[in-house]
């Protein structure tokens, strides 16, 4: 408590620390002047009690400025102001009762002066519950006194002393001015407490609006940051989608084996800036918590499949063995959750496996590990047999930027943001991911995550006939389809354009919403690609026109959206503006294809 004060101290500074409260320095003041006032009172008390020869009463006394040289020493040694206190007042009431029932057997003016310096000063020091305890401690024997005095029944084998009056006026006196200085110390500290308590609420205000502003100025700075990366996402990928369009056009027009081969690394080096672009955007969305999660019915098994497929490619290609396990209780089974997600968590995970696996095998095993009616807990583990991390990387790795070692970043190049996302994906589904490895012999990303199950019974698919060959090139023929194209990037239009003119489709351009509401109205067409980002009408709103026209073959005419954001978040706006579908910018040739097949296909068959 005490900041050094040594045996030998005696100064009330070097007790009163930062520490205490204004309330605690108050009783540590009182405690030490009131000590030196009681202890002056006390001599001259027993001085003149000495000269006059009365014994009894000047060993009391002795005895009082004994213990009060005591307690003062002990105070500016330890200042343990409860344990001083109580001390003060086990002395005063065992000198009262003494007093009243032995030394002087009667009630006086310096009696009352005392029971009344007991009451103050327990309550100020002590609180309510011990000051009550010490207030009826000396009350209660002194009433009982009275009342048997009163009655004539107290007597007992010891001669009452009296003081002679000069030691009563002086006791009086000391008693009075100890009273006083009792209550006019703590009616200043109160008051100061009081004063600090208020000029406390205003800085806490003060500092609050300061709080305020600075929450404001990072929210707003965040907001900033946000939406530049949002733009520049937007700005980046529109040339992109130039460019890896150009590049698929020009490999479907048959180049030679030296331009195809600088082609492909065209393609490979702005898919990789693209997959950069996306997970910037991705791990800007998580931190500013604009991830929603969706609940959608799926089946994990095909999912899997999905995710897995185009990896199989891969990995077979680098020669590694790809083990991909799935539960087959889960193929009955329809879950609720975001494949989305799913498929990004995975896919990251799958992909490092693969970059970081020289030979050897990739293991995917999705589990069922508690199979309820209504949920399911579901265990993730991708393995690989690759270069595997070491063990004071393994938290490294999940943050943001950070890659095991600058080795890493110059062999197998990377971002070191993609475990950043699947560990925080996680994190905002309550899942903790489990990671274990040894360098050169691989490693194993694992977790569980819990799904709602539907109980609806599946719907069996209607067994597909194999097409016949003709079926097929009739499936794959747009020949005879009418498209409207909604763009206002002259590049995109161009890209379009050849694109189309490759699958001898029927094409008209509109540079703005606007525009292609009129020309659905006045034309006829199988479908629209409608970009979302237009001047003058954007494309939500120019497909939600279009839903509201009046002739129902118009209105309902299938709508692609062509979307330059990154996904996640956009999906759920073009479905709710009556969209059918949509293609992330830029767009494998060959995916758009199949998308307006899907929507147009069957009926094309007919016609
Ligand atoms: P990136 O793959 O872009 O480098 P990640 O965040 O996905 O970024 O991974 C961070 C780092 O973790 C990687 O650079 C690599 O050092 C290490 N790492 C991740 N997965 C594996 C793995 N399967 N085997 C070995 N090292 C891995």
């Amino acid at each position: 408590m005490s900041k050094e004060a040594g045996f030998f101290n005696l100064s009330i500074n070097k007790i009163i620390t930062d520490e205490h409260s204004q309330m605690d320095v108050a009783r540590v003041r009182l405690l030490y002047y009131g000590l030196w006032l009681v202890f002056g009172t006390v001599s001259i008390v027993f001085i003149n009690l000495y000269f006059q020869h009365k014994a009894v009463l000047t060993s009391v006394g002795g005895a009082v400025l004994l213990s009060i040289a005591i307690l003062f020493k002990y105070l500016t040694w330890k200042p343990d102001w409860k344990f001083v206190s109580h001390a003060l007042l086990v002395i005063g009431s065992l000198i009262n009762l003494i007093d009243v029932f032995i030394i002087f057997q009667r009630v006086d003016v310096v009696t009352v002066q005392l029971v009344l310096i007991i009451v103050i000063f327990s309550y100020y020091m002590l609180g309510p519950k011990w000051g009550m305890l010490y207030s009826l401690m000396n009350l209660v024997p002194v009433v009982i006194f009275m009342i048997y005095a009163y009655n004539n029944i107290y007597i007992i084998d010891f001669k009452p002393q009296r003081l002679d009056q000069p030691t009563i006026i002086i006791s009086v006196l000391g008693n009075f001015i100890l009273l006083v200085f009792i209550h006019n110390h703590f009616y200043q500290a109160f008051i100061t407490n009081i004063r600090q308590l208020k000029k406390n609420s205003h800085e806490q205000k003060r500092l609050n609006t300061v709080l305020e502003s600075a929450i404001d100025k990072a929210e707003k700075s965040s907001q900033a940051k946000s939406e530049f990366l949002s733009t520049m996402s937007h700005e980046i990928r529109t040339p992109l989608n130039a460019v890896i369009g150009m590049t698929n056009l020009l490999m479907m027009g048959n180049p030679r084996n030296d331009q195809k081969e600088n082609l492909e690394i065209l393609k490979f080096s702005a898919n990789n800036l693209l997959a950069i672009v996306n997970d910037v955007l991705d791990f800007n969305k998580i931190e500013s918590g604009k991830i929603v999660f969706e609940n959608i019915r799926f089946n994990l098994t095909e999912l899997m499949g999905n995710i897995c497929g185009g990896q199989i490619i891969k990995a077979n290609e680098k020669g590694l063995n790809f083990v991909l396990d799935v539960d087959p209780r889960l193929n009955q089974r329809i879950i609720i959750g975001d494949p989305t997600r799913i498929t990004q968590i995975i896919f990251n995970l799958v992909s490092n496996a693969i970059k970081f696996t020289q030979q050897g095998q990739i293991q995917v095993i999705v589990e069922l590990v508690e199979d309820r009616h209504d949920r399911a807990t579901i265990s993730f583990a991708v393995r690989d047999t690759g270069i595997g991390i070491e063990r004071e990387n393994l938290d490294a790795i999940f943050e943001p930027f950070t890659q095991e070692s600058i080795t890493t970043t110059r062999q197998y190049g990377g971002t070191g943001l993609g475990l950043a996302i699947v560990k925080r994906l996680l994190e905002l589904k309550g899942v903790q991911m489990q990671v274990s490895s040894k360098p050169g012999e691989g490693s194993a990303f694992t977790f569980n995550m819990e799904f709602p199950v539907s109980t609806e019974k599946p719907v069996e698919k209607p067994k597909t006939t194999v097409p016949t060959q003709e079926q097929v090139a009739d499936q794959n023929n747009l020949s005879h389809l009418n498209v409207l194209v909604a763009e206002d990037n002259s590049v995109n239009t161009m890209l379009m354009k050849k694109l189309f003119s490759k699958w001898h489709l029927k094409s008209s351009f509109a540079e703005n919403g606007e525009r292609a509401i009129e020309q659905v109205q006045y034309g006829n067409f199988d479908i629209i690609l409608m970009d979302l980002q237009m001047p003058v009408m954007n494309g939500f709103d120019a497909a939600m026109e279009i839903r509201k026209l009046e002739d129902p073959k118009k209105a309902n005419t299938p709508i692609i959206a062509l979307t330059a954001s990154a996904l996640i978040d956009i999906r759920e706006k073009v479905f709710s503006s009556g969209m059918n579908d949509y293609v992330s910018k830029p767009f494998k040739p060959d995916e758009l294809k199949e998308k307006i097949l899907n929507l147009v296909g069957d009926d094309t068959l007919i016609k």
